[in-house]
């Protein structure tokens, strides 16, 4: 089977043609700059290929089109026609409580994820606009929709109820849901199969680590706690995102500048995390590693905060799982940290986490990185999203032909 997979951002539109058994990629790209000029980047794994266009992209229409033109085109492209397209998956955000997992797109589908605007008011629309645009380019084509928050909804109430009044949880639907589970839901699954065992008997904790970050709890194969909440804005400190704060600090904040709700949550959003911390020197952990190794107090804080944090998640999911045989590290930063990873696990050996510093010296590549001896498995395994929406997305369509 072909699948397409597509993840829609407001202003940009991620591809990747792949076979769900496999795993292969045989194209993949990024359109850029919707709604302003336009430029597609598209790649061909197999032969190394890379080509580089402006093309007008007006809307997220404009941008499959071009994505579909370069895929049949005869020099550039890697199938014939669109026919060779068996079906699309797509990455979706907010999923609210309705959607448990993945689901084949429909006139329902679709109004349920618009009903979610809400409470995902930066990505389902994009998401939407992508679901839309595909119908149009391919109609009929069979689509999925993959949600972000779908694996988080085994959560019991009293990992996903805020202690808020009850009204605003059942008449606004003001609860934990959760973000990254595909990322999650994939790498949970491999540590089981890395480690020999049914997902069923194990306690694993599932670190996403990347300019978004988010734990979460995992046992019997079910997600019993995640650190981010209502929004991607909660939990570890991240990229530009605060994470966890007192909420007075909003109120403070807009009283103290004149700010209003929506300011005060962009600078949380866009303007806090590791970059805020390093006063401004960067997001990207690479610099802040670059920083502190250069002497930079407040890039050496940033990185601190940042493991301090995860460190504190791991001990408290360990506590609400009642144990830990597992710990993963995945995304950017999981992949590709050693020293992150290192300053995580460190002060960790209570728990029985034992880092081997020679194993642990890796960069995106499936590798177990604790000592033999070491009561907890830690290991490194690349998330691969794609994959996981391709899966649903072949196991969905077959099962409705
Ligand atoms: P992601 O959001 O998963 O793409 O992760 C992006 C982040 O991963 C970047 O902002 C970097 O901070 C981090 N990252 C990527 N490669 C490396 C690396 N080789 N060493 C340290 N951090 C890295």
């Amino acid at each position: 089977m072909n699948i397409l997979v597509i993840n829609a951002g407001s202003s940009s539109l991620k591809y990747q043609l792949m076979n769900p058994d496999t795993g292969d990629v045989t194209a993949k790209g990024l359109c850029e700059r919707i709604g302003l000029d336009g430029r597609l980047t598209h790649k061909v794994p197999a032969t190394g290929k890379k080509v580089e266009k402006d093309i007008p992209m007006p809307t997220h229409k404009e941008a499959i089109e071009a994505v579909m033109a370069i895929l049949v085109d005869p020099v550039d492209g890697v199938i014939k026609s669109v026919d060779e397209i068996d079906a699309v998956g797509h990455r979706v955000l907010h999923g609210g409580d309705k959607f448990v997992a993945s689901c084949l797109i429909d006139d329902a589908c679709k109004q349920a994820i618009r009903d979610c605007i809400p409470l995902g008011p930066l990505h389902n629309p994009a998401n939407l606009m992508g679901i839309e645009a595909c119908e149009k380019a391919m109609p009929g084509k069979p689509q999925v929709a993959v949600f972000d928050t779908a694996f988080h909804m085994t959560m019991p109430p009293k990992a996903y109820r805020y202690a808020i009044p009850t009204k605003w949880y059942t008449e606004e639907h003001l609860r934990r849901y959760g973000f990254h589970g595909t990322s999650h839901r994939y790498v949970s699954a491999r540590a089981a199969a890395m480690l020999g065992k049914p997902i069923e008997e194990l306690k694993l904790i599932s670190c996403h680590l990347g300019n978004g970050s988010s734990l979460s709890a995992v046992k019997d194969g079910k997600c019993q706690d995640t650190s981010m909440g209502l929004s991607p804005l909660a939990g570890v400190p991240m990229g530009t995102r605060s994470g966890d704060i007192d909420a007075c600090v909003v109120q403070f904040i807009m009283n103290k500048y004149g700010m209003t709700a929506d300011e005060c949550l962009t600078m949380l959003n866009k303007k806090s995390g590791v970059l805020a911390l390093s006063n401004g020197v960067s997001s990207d952990f690479r610099d802040l590693e670059a920083g502190a190794a250069k002497g930079d107090e407040a890039c050496r804080l940033a990185l601190d905060k940042f493991c301090y944090e995860v460190r504190k998640y791991i001990g408290a999911y360990a506590a609400a799982l009642g144990g830990l045989d597992c710990l993963v590290f995945t995304a950017g930063v999981g992949e590709n940290g050693p020293a992150n990873r290192a300053a995580i696990c460190a002060g960790l050996e209570f728990l029985g986490v034992k880092l081997d510093p020679e194993r642990n010296n890796v960069r995106g590549r499936e590798v177990r990185i604790s000592t033999d001896d070491s009561k907890v498995q830690v290991w490194v395994i690349p998330t691969n999203e794609e994959l996981m929406i391709a899966q649903d997305t072949a196991e969905l369509v077959k099962a409705a032909q």
